[in-house]
């Protein structure tokens, strides 16, 4: 359709930049729900969305990800009141598929179509009913001939099985990930083991995403990585972890879902672009190809996976030119602030050496339920 290369290319020539978090910034900026986490928005706050998407292209990504998370009728339907249903699973894909092409064709990029997990399958309505779930997302694909599928969020193989086998009839690359922990999926099935089943599903990529931070992902994705090379499996590899940290979940199956501050006191928790850069380095050092992020990943910290793979992409940085343009040196020379411009803080080791604080004396590391609640309200 057009000369644009295609994501197997882009894989192969070098590190591909996703995008960050649709659904879960979306609720902070107010155009949607946390709670049902579906994206209404799409139809209702239309501009927000595409604002959201170009930033993201403007940050580095080279993929436009549909905002579709949780689009299946059968969320919808899950997760609200009857009268609060307002649109179809088919006409908010629709939508998605419109904004996440303009954005991307503004800029070259990539428009991937998004799946996610449906309630049909937990709730054992059947294999026939699932496959219903994924074709009707996937037809929208196919009318908008999007440049590949994502199918993520997952934590059963046996639903990925089902998924993968439905996208195969669309005939393009998609990517398969799982809200993978270091425990394997929601029965147990160890990581090693999802990682080969989702390979031989003939998946194009495969990978870890949300719930978990950067540590645990990167810890699960180099177990996939070791998996699939003794078996002889080459798909490429993704991860797209939380923007936030939260080590005390590794060993819970809903990683940061469980914790006391979800969804709305998780701030402190959120990542620097400093570590943005770290973590982006590592997962390319393991071989990971496709890297970008999930929930908690606002467009400045994909920008930090763009600058810090730059080397790697050809020296192509990210289109954005009011941020920290190198953190490898430059970018405060022309401050005006002048014992700034000339210290440290223009050092690439500056910033890598640095703890950064919290601001707030009596947070511990991991939260606290306290019985003084409502503190707040009796200060001053
Ligand atoms: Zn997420």
């Amino acid at each position: 359709m057009s000369e644009k290369k295609g994501i197997l290319e882009r894989l192969a020539e070098g590190p591909v930049i996703g995008d960050g978090s649709m659904i879960f910034t979306l609720e902070r900026r107010g155009y949607a729900k946390a709670g049902p986490w579906t994206p209404e928005a799409t139809v209702e706050y239309p501009d927000a969305v595409l604002q959201l998407h170009r930033e993201f292209v403007r940050a580095g990504a080279d993929v436009v990800q549909t905002c579709t998370f949780y689009a299946s009728d059968g969320r919808l339907t899950y997760a609200q009141d009857k009268n609060e249903i307002t649109h179809t699973s088919v006409e908010l894909n629709d939508a998605a598929c419109k904004l996440a092409r303009k954005a991307a064709d503004e800029n070259g990029c990539l428009v991937c179509g998004g799946i996610s997990p449906v309630p049909a399958f937990a709730q054992k309505k059947g294999e026939s009913i699932v496959r219903r779930e994924f074709s009707k997302q996937i037809e929208v694909y196919r009318k908008h001939d999007v440049d590949f599928v994502m199918c993520e969020f997952f934590n059963d193989i046996r639903e990925v099985e089902i998924c993968a086998s439905e996208m195969k009839k669309l005939k393009k690359p998609f990517a398969l990930s799982m809200r993978l922990g270091v425990m394997g999926d929601v029965n147990g099935v160890s990581v090693e083991e999802c990682a080969i089943r989702m390979a031989k599903t003939g998946a194009d990529i495969i990978g870890n995403n949300c719930i978990y931070d950067v540590n645990t992902s990167l810890k699960v994705i180099k177990r996939v990585k070791e998996a699939l090379e003794k078996e002889d499996l080459h798909p490429y590899l993704l991860c797209q972890p939380l923007g936030m940290h939260c080590p005390e979940t590794e060993t819970s199956q809903m990683g940061y879902l469980s914790l006391p501050e979800f969804p709305f006191a998780l701030d402190p928790r959120v990542m620097t672009r400093i570590e943005v850069h770290e973590f982006a380095r590592k997962a390319w050092k393991l071989g990971v190809r496709y890297i970008g992020g999930c929930c908690g990943f606002e467009p400045h910290l994909i920008a930090a996976i763009s600058q810090e793979l730059a080397p790697e992409r050809g020296g192509k940085q990210p289109p954005i030119r009011d941020m920290m343009q190198a953190f490898g040196g430059v970018f405060f020379k022309k401050s005006a602030v002048s014992n700034i411009a000339s210290g440290k803080q223009s050092s690439r080791e500056y910033w890598c050496g640095l703890k950064a604080g919290t601001g707030r004396p009596y947070n511990p590391a991991l939260s606290q339920i306290l019985d003084n609640k409502f503190q707040f309200d009796k200060d001053n």
